[in-house]
């Protein structure tokens, strides 16, 4: 192996290594048991929240804020837990923990904007993200404009208006991996008094938001924290007091709450996420550079490759990567010999979303929307999930995949 090689592991791992302590440690402190006691939290579950007097369940309501709860849908001790356990990963003040990842978009999002906002959206963003905008937001009678998401700083700016609430970014973007200068986007948002919100879902742990200039970080607790495919959750972080009172307006006025167990499943997942993670990263760089000395691959959209859009960014900004990338075929193949690949792999579950413990295949052409030019690669593309199965199995797998793809787009 050579050294260049042994240096990009590091690169691609090392965050997570690091963030292992933080990870076993977060929260734990909370209750140091007297007299023994165990390792992990129990589970409450509850609707009624009792008081012993009128004053005692008002001023409980007055603690809103402060993660307490009147109600259960306000959120569980668990839920509560969890809340603090994100926000110290984030590195932010305060975290709401929602229903699903998708809620964490647009539970801000409806909790920063109003009638005649103008919000600015990647081209790569999310797909369930641009219907949310480009339906019941638009209905509400809030603008979209879509921007590249290499967007420079003057292009930003020609883009910005005096109604422009928020810019929102994706980083890596869903599919094709870009990934975003937000420094430079933090600046331009905020010289037009405008919000930056970052769905970091990709870079839980490896990025660190509020240290970059976001204003609300979102992530899918469904993928790696979560880690096992078994829950759907989302959470939405905040850096400043000020942003926090008005997302917890809007989680409480849109009932959004968390079942205990998910939440439990959760905070377990995240103690064994660095490790996972370490290991995931590691097998999908391998994966990674072996598809790309393939001859049916033009390029593999991976952050730690020079060829992948913003890679400058992941070496600036990005303290590891995680295990989804993209892989664009030689544009002179078909779509339908790359679907007959995809159905002949054998480790590789065909399915939406990713973050578990096992490999996932899904095409990325034929699978994604776009509206500006330019936006999506040449060749037929799709996006790989690496989890913990043995490097060795998974290449042999595709090797076969690829034999498939040769054999089809002859026949
Ligand atoms: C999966 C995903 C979401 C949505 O998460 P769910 O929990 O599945 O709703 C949002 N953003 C990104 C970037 C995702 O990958």
């Amino acid at each position: 192996m050579s050294t260049d090689q042994n240096d990009l592991l590091h690169r691609v791992s090392h965050g997570w290594a690091r963030f292992s302590t933080l990870l076993v440690q977060a929260g734990r402190d909370e209750e140091v048991p007297v007299r023994g006691g165990y390792v992990n939290p129990g589970i409450e579950r509850g609707s009624t929240v009792l008081f012993p007097s009128l004053e005692a369940m008002a001023e409980n309501g007055r603690r809103a804020y402060a993660h307490e709860s009147i109600y259960g849908a306000m959120g569980s001790p668990i839920q509560h837990r969890l809340e603090r356990v994100i926000a110290l990963i984030e590195g932010g003040v305060h975290t709401q923990v929602v229903s699903s990842g998708l809620s964490a978009c647009t539970t801000p999002l409806l909790a920063f904007l109003e009638a005649r906002s103008h919000l600015l959206l990647p081209d790569s963003v999310y797909g369930p993200t641009r219907r949310f905008a480009d339906t019941m937001l638009a209905r509400m009678g809030v603008e979209t404009t879509y921007y590249p998401p290499m967007v420079d700083a003057s292009g930003l700016t020609a883009l910005m208006r005096p109604n422009t609430r928020v810019v929102f970014a994706e980083s890596p973007g869903s599919h094709t991996f870009e990934v975003q200068d937000v420094k430079m986007l933090a600046a331009v948002a905020h010289a037009h008094e405008a919000l930056l919100m970052l769905d970091n879902t990709w870079g839980i742990g490896v990025f660190q938001p509020f240290a970059h200039g976001v204003d609300v970080s979102i992530q899918a607790l469904t993928k790696y924290p979560g880690g096992h495919s078994d829950l759907i959750l989302g959470a939405v972080t905040v850096g400043q007091e000020d942003h926090w009172k008005v997302l917890r307006d809007a989680a409480i006025q849109l009932g959004q709450v968390a079942g205990p167990d998910d939440c439990w499943l959760t905070l377990r997942g995240l103690r064994t996420m660095g490790v996972r993670l370490e290991r995931q990263s590691r097998t999908a760089l391998q994966v990674a550079q072996w598809l790309r000395g393939r001859p049916e691959v033009a390029r593999v959209l991976h952050p730690a490759f020079v060829d992948s859009p913003g890679h400058e960014f992941w070496m600036r900004d990005f303290s590891g990567a995680s295990a989804l990338f993209g892989v664009e075929l030689q544009d002179d193949l078909s779509v339908e010999a790359m679907r007959d690949m995809i159905d002949a792999l054998a480790l590789f579950g065909i399915g939406a979303s990713w973050g578990g413990y096992e490999s996932l295949v899904l095409p990325t052409t034929g699978g994604v929307r776009r509206t500006l030019a330019g936006s999506m690669p040449v060749g037929p593309t799709f996006r790989l999930h690496i989890g913990l199965e043995d490097v060795a199995d998974l290449i042999a797998d595709l090797k076969g995949g690829l034999e498939v793809l040769r054999a089809s787009s002859a026949g």
